[in-house]
């Protein structure tokens, strides 16, 4: 019995994101009244409570802060893919990011280049960020 795999389920705040990373754009929220830019994607700046919002789009390019190696999948459907290596990274723009590491000869440290790619899931109708050594 084949297992349907979870996707993220876009909201009004986040659908950009969303529509960035099919396009193979990788696009933060920025703040339209004091330039914050913020990750991930919510209705509220955090530094003036503002509540406008632009987009842009991101360098994708980043250092590795952390990472994880998962040997136990959170649903069934992701089994197969176990181990995943999820990393956090730290974006040129000074947020961080969470993504699946698709680079397997690589060895990870803390401050190490990575940069942003996308892979598409669910026959297209999704991207999700991951990372590759820089
Ligand atoms: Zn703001």
């Amino acid at each position: 019995m084949e297992i349907e795999r979870l996707y993220p389920l876009p909201n009004p705040d986040s659908q950009p994101y969303w529509d960035g990373l099919r396009d193979r754009r990788l696009m933060l929220q920025q703040c339209a009244d004091c330039g914050t830019i913020r990750h991930y994607p919510r209705p509220v700046c955090d530094q003036c409570y503002s509540m406008e919002v632009d987009w842009t789009e991101a360098s994708r390019r980043g250092t590795v802060h952390s990472w994880s190696v998962s040997h136990h999948a959170f649903h069934p459907s992701f089994k197969a893919d176990l181990p995943t290596t999820f990393v956090t990274v730290d974006l040129e723009e000074n947020v961080r990011l969470v993504g699946i590491l698709r680079d397997p000869e690589v060895t990870l440290s803390i401050g190490m280049p990575v940069q942003v790619g996308f892979e598409d899931a669910a026959d297209g109708a999704f991207s999700i960020p991951v990372l590759f050594a820089a």
